[in-house]
């Protein structure tokens, strides 16, 4: 289609943005364009594109950022063009990143915070697969020692996130997974029970993907020194604090889950996660230099200069580390505090809503000594003629991501409903919010619809494929 050529011939860059040739066009979808087009109108027929995503503050099944200061967008601009691996080239990102290892080890009580070492990574996944590569490189080191079969590693955990069955397979290493149980977090006992002389480490979450509850890495921790006492077993633990990393050392500082325990050799946070950092940044923390095996650090030279790399990329964006960093800083120990405190009374505030409508049954409720600034609820009348994939759908038409999952293996009859609270979810946006589940809950029960989707037929939960939100679980 040609675009209009007015009488006196003006160009045409001065046509109007939706009088424009592109934008009487159809989108280019299987066959890579032919010619050039005006970066102004594809700017614009991008940006519309892009309108059917969805508000990301009101999508609240994610736990990653989705509010940043205009500083951290600032810097995210000013960082595009520095790539994280190439050290020589951007010595002072690489040494931001030194410093905000050095601080999170701090953090995190590492007995040397200065001397530990870590790294970013693009998210926790990243993060734990490093971190169960080092445990099972460790193990492998130790058994060859002693001239031990080295070729059937395991490694013990509860209800885990995807990386976990990721790292499992993608690096041939069996998975124990305690089924779910009541309490919906693993018991010491259980995860005793599946140790044995080929166990790497014991993988404990500190902040459950389908509950938001903390599991008890002390009493892990002292269940395996037990063990240990009995049976010579010396089994590590790694801590995946993906999001518990970055409250609870500001919202209960006296829960005992880090380097503190000396069993706990490695720790990943999710930077985009409760580290307010923008979506890309993670940490993999290791308590002592020796706890990471030194055959897993690469060093390079065709950047200029010796660099050390120790991830599963090359090539990595810098801006989430200087935003890290400039976070870091700007809120310290007290600022953080203040950001999560009020994340928790949010939550706090939600939680007692959900749990005054009369049909639901709470299951956590963000308490901050229990787990993270999440919401779990069920619906506990089973005779209810809609279920919480209805209510899912019904606060969809009204712009909000509420997920409804049925728990795994051990509770997987349970189907619940789940919301994060996250920095920028304010009382009033959660009073909205409130208000539309109890709106959808009396719309549903006066008039239910044709068809009943009971938790038995409802697909099952899967981290990257929930049926109500896609990609927005993790
Ligand atoms: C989100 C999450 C992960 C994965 O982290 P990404 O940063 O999304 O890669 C792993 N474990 C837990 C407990 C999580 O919450």
């Amino acid at each position: 289609m040609t675009t209009s050529q007015d009488p006196a011939g003006a160009p045409e860059e001065f046509d109007d943005e939706f009088a424009s040739s592109p934008m009487l066009s159809h989108a280019p979808k299987s066959r890579f364009p032919s010619a050039e087009n005006d970066p102004r109108q594809i700017y614009q027929f991008v940006h519309d594109e892009l309108m059917l995503d969805g508000v990301a503050r009101m999508n609240l099944a994610t736990f990653c950022t989705t509010w940043v200061e205009p500083e951290v967008r600032q810097l995210m601009s000013d960082s595009i063009d520095k790539n994280i691996v190439d050290k020589d080239e951007y010595p002072q990102t690489a040494e931001l990143e030194t410093r905000c290892v050095s601080m999170l080890a701090e953090l995190f009580h590492a007995p040397s915070p200065t001397a530990t070492l870590g790294t970013s990574t693009t998210g926790s996944s990243e993060a734990a697969m490093l971190s169960g590569l080092a445990a099972k490189w460790r193990w492998r080191k130790q058994r060859a020692a002693l001239g031990k079969d080295v070729s059937r590693p395991n490694f013990v955990c509860g209800p885990v996130q995807v990386c976990w069955e990721k790292f499992g397979r993608y690096f041939d290493v069996e998975i124990r997974q305690v089924p779910m149980g009541p309490g919906h977090v693993m018991t010491p006992d259980e995860a005793i029970a599946r140790c044995d002389e080929n166990t790497i480490a014991v993988v404990a979450t500190f902040g459950q993907t389908f509950t938001g509850k903390f599991e008890d890495v002390e009493g892990i921790s002292r269940a395996l020194d037990d063990l240990q006492g009995r049976t010579g077993l010396d089994i590590p633990i790694h801590v995946d604090a993906a999001s518990g990393a970055f409250v609870a050392p500001f919202c209960a500082p006296q829960l005992c889950w880090d380097f503190r325990l000396p069993r706990v050799k490695s720790i990943n946070a999710s930077g985009h996660k409760t580290g307010l950092a923008p979506l890309g940044s993670g940490w993999a923390i290791w308590r002592e230099k020796e706890d990471l095996p030194e055959e897993l650090i690469f060093d390079v030279n065709y950047l200029g200069g010796q660099m050390p790399s120790f991830n599963l990329n090359f090539s990595r964006p810098g801006g989430q580390v200087v935003c890290s960093y400039y976070n870091f800083f700007r809120l310290g120990r007290q600022g953080y505090t203040k950001v999560q405190s009020a994340t928790y009374a949010v939550a706090r505030h939600l939680a007692r809503g959900v749990a005054d409508i009369e049909e639901f049954e709470i299951l956590f409720d963000a308490d901050p000594l229990r787990g993270i600034p999440a919401i779990t609820w069920t619906l506990a009348d089973r005779d209810a003629p809609y279920s919480l994939f209805d209510v899912a759908e019904e606060l969809r038409t009204r712009g909000w991501l509420v997920p409804a999952y049925t728990l795994p293996p051990g509770q997987q009859d349970v189907a619940v409903q789940r919301i994060i609270v996250r920095h920028g979810l304010s009382l009033d946006m959660a009073d909205m919010v409130l208000a539309d589940i109890v709106q959808a809950v009396a719309k549903l029960a006066a008039r239910p619809p044709a068809r009943k989707l009971v938790a038995a037929e409802a697909p099952s939960f899967n981290h990257d494929a929930v049926p109500v939100v896609p990609d927005s679980m993790v």
